[in-house]
């Protein structure tokens, strides 16, 4: 194997996002082929018994076990890192693997985290009843009132953990608001940036420590595999994450990444153009719905703030009908064009129904609180044209009566 100038961090560091994108990461066999290679192996065999024993031992570079290095993981893995700004990360089985190791790694009994309340809905599980069975308490909060970040700091606070904008609801943190006043408390912030992606927004920036990817949405783009990734400094990922990953296993496929690899270098072209044809239809059927939810219109009520943390709004917003679930599930079902999908992040337009779908395992009341209503709709607006979607979501409105 040949590393390229891809994977040199004197060379990449001066490359811009978009060669990074392109190029990041890339290893190169005996071959000396364009595409990366697909590593699809579990093992690794050794010229001598000295070799292995050295790489074990930490001594030496090289490959001895699937789950704990593989060349074509290895090269998303620097890939996503460049994208990020971040000095190293790790990929992971899925977002929510990511989720679970970016936490689990660093939380102990006895600590306490700081969520927010809106989130997707296996992430607010995580929260509301993995953690506390491990005597790790949560405090949830309404994430957009800056405020609140304080008030629920305690002495044995370890975490914030958030997404912007978050899934459903599109609620958006003050990234800069949120990290400062963290690194003011040695806490550490987890950012799941899956709405975003690097492509839109980069956490670290705004002095975030961890960003946690589900990689299944943007970053494959293509509706494809599961995957996910945990960013953050070399440290922090060599002493915190890598012990609990290493033992306990949650890798991604060599097959799985490879796939996201080949997304990475569309994202940003897929990002912009999602996001464009997202607000476009956003500002199409907003006259016609009650509480639109997009951070590119200005009647969100954290649209300035977006669009400074953001270069676009993303391809998902969400509104509501007033009919509740009959109108919505009308609606739905008069969909031709667009898919009925829980999915996000595809290049083809998905529209869900997160009340009985993607948050249906919440309470009522919870999803009340995070304004997860009967009558809200999730749509992923992808890369069809433009004209087509709005002509479809014109017939789907007008046959549930809107
Ligand atoms: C989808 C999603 C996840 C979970 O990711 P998987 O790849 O489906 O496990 C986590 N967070 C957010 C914001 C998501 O949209």
């Amino acid at each position: 194997m040949k590393k390229t100038t891809g994977t040199d961090r004197s060379i990449t560091s001066r490359w811009r996002p978009a060669t990074r994108a392109v190029r990041g990461g890339t290893w190169r066999s005996e071959h000396g082929e364009t595409s990366e290679s697909l590593f699809l192996t579990s093992g690794y065999t050794y010229d001598d018994a000295a070799t292995v024993a050295a790489r074990f031992a930490g001594e030496a570079d090289g490959m001895t076990y699937s789950r704990l290095q593989n060349p074509t993981v290895a090269m998303l893995e620097e890939r996503i890192a460049l994208m990020e700004g971040a000095e190293a990360c790790r990929a992971q089985a899925s977002g929510m693997a990511a989720m679970t190791a970016a936490l689990l790694c660093q939380l102990s009994t006895g600590d306490h985290i700081v969520a927010a309340r809106a989130a997707f809905g296996s992430c607010r599980w995580l929260v509301d009843s993995l953690l506390p069975r491990f005597g790790i308490e949560a405090t949830v909060i309404d994430s957009a009132v800056d405020d609140e970040w304080e008030q629920a700091i305690r002495p044995n606070t370890k975490v914030f953990f958030f997404e912007t904008p978050a899934n459903p609801t599109l609620d958006v943190v003050n990234l800069q608001h949120v990290c400062d006043l963290a690194r003011s408390h040695g806490i550490v912030t987890v950012v799941d940036n899956a709405f975003a992606t690097s492509a839109l927004q980069r956490p670290l920036d705004f002095g975030a420590d961890v960003v946690a990817y589900s990689a299944t949405k943007m970053m494959d783009g293509q509706g494809r595999v599961l995957a996910g990734a945990v960013c953050g400094s070399q440290q922090w990922i060599d002493e915190v994450l890598l012990p609990f990953q290493r033992n306990t296993g949650p890798n991604l496929s060599p097959f799985s990444a490879w796939v996201v690899l080949k997304g990475l270098e569309t994202l940003e072209l897929r990002a912009m153009r999602q996001s464009e044809n997202a607000l476009e239809l956003g500002r199409f059927i907003e006259p016609r719905v009650a509480g639109m939810r997009h951070p590119g219109l200005p009647s969100h009520p954290r649209h300035d703030l977006a669009m400074q943390q953001m270069t676009a709004a993303g391809p998902i917003f969400a509104f509501e009908v007033p009919g509740g679930r009959a109108q919505a599930f009308a609606l739905l079902d008069a969909l031709e064009l667009v898919d009925i999908s829980n999915n996000i992040g595809d290049s083809r337009s998905l529209m869900c129904h997160p009340a009985s779908t993607t948050h249906a395992s919440m309470t009522e009341e919870a999803r009340a609180e995070m304004g997860v209503t009967e009558g809200l709709l999730r749509i992923n607006v992808g890369l069809e044209d433009i004209e087509d979607v709005k002509e479809d979501l014109d017939r789907a409105l007008t046959a549930a009566g809107l």
